[in-house]
């Protein structure tokens, strides 16, 4: 398999592949919701990376989300992930 350098310059459609993904709740055993969480395939390095969000209530304006790979596998240069970042939509509800 080709080694994939790390790299930050993320095109937009790394992006709209990340926002594809669909969001999961995560529940406590009392089914109280917790966190949002989705994964799937880096765009780019199609390594598994996976994004989890804490529920916040009772805050209006929310910080932007930057979901990164983190997909774990170490890439050129010494990092892990392949160095791709981007803002993408939060979850609705
Ligand atoms: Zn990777
Ligand atoms: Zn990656």
């Amino acid at each position: 398999m080709a080694e994939i350098p790390y790299e930050t310059n993320t095109p937009s459609s790394w992006a709209e592949e990340v926002n594809s993904w669909p969001w999961a709740a995560v529940r406590d055993d009392r089914d109280h919701p917790l966190s949002w969480s989705k994964g799937g395939s880096c765009p780019r390095c199609h390594h598994k990376m996976s994004l989890d969000i804490g529920i916040v209530f009772g805050i209006i304006r929310l910080p932007p989300l930057i979901a990164y790979c983190n997909c774990g596998i170490v890439h050129e240069t010494g990092e892990t992930g392949c160095g791709q970042s981007a803002e993408i939509e939060r979850p609705r509800g």
